[in-house]
């Protein structure tokens, strides 16, 4: 099996090695191990971008037309994480850019921020297949991407948008009704859990209770700017 060179590159860029390229370079050795078999830990922004993107650990790959890395400020206080990619976001490889999308745009402004001034990521990298919940093994696959993207960033604030995002990053199986409206810790960041936009767009008279939560993640910000 042979990989493709920005895999090697990921690979090498990951052990510290720099990587120099002969014009007349051969493809790489077959027994190379790819790229997605790096822990995550080790790699800087351009080599998590890349092993992103060539990442083959689960069977999303396969249905996937583009991997959403996560987009925003790479230094940014607030982090948004969401579920997974839609159609759309699948489509144009960027988080949020449906109509739940526009809803959360509207509520970072209500809050003084915006997409360029948070970084928003994702639970999964890749699209599940007619937007079905995430497979637990495909969150554990794609949770060091995620670590370390919070690791890189070391946001003030974790804005978990939904179920899914607030129950695989807690670890807890609490409808989000109940994980709403309460400040958790997450490895020494804030962390607040809110309802997802998606169920605001359905369910606007919750968008009151969602507001609350806004409210919460701002003082929460504001303590920890203090
Ligand atoms: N819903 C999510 O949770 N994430 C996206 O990127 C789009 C919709």
């Amino acid at each position: 099996m042979t990989h493709p060179e920005h895999q090697r590159r990921a690979y090498l860029r990951a052990l510290g090695i720099d990587v120099w390229v002969p014009r007349d370079a051969d493809e790489p050795a077959a027994d190379e191990p790819a790229a997605d078999e790096v822990a995550a830990a080790q790699l800087d922004w351009a080599g998590l971008r890349e092993a992103v993107a060539a990442c083959t650990r689960c069977e999303l790959a396969q249905s996937r037309t583009n991997t959403v890395f996560g987009v925003g400020n790479e230094a940014a206080d607030w982090m948004i994480i969401g579920e997974a990619p839609g159609a759309e976001e699948d489509r144009q490889g960027e988080p949020f850019v449906g109509r739940a999308g526009k809803l959360l745009d509207q509520m970072l402004f209500a809050i003084g921020e915006s997409r360029d001034s948070v970084f928003i990521a994702n639970i999964l990298k890749c699209r599940p297949p007619n937007n079905r919940d995430p497979k637990p093994g495909e969150a554990a696959a794609c949770r060091d991407y995620l670590d370390r993207q919070i690791e890189l960033i070391r946001p003030k604030i974790i804005l978990a948008v939904g179920r899914i995002a607030a129950q695989t990053l807690l670890g807890s199986d609490e409808p989000v009704g109940r994980m709403r409206g309460r400040a958790y810790d997450l490895d020494g960041i804030p962390l607040v859990v809110t309802y997802h936009p998606a169920y605001l767009l359905r369910s606007p008279s919750q968008k009151q209770k969602s507001w609350r939560d806004l409210c919460l993640a701002m003082r929460l910000y504001a303590e920890g700017c203090a």
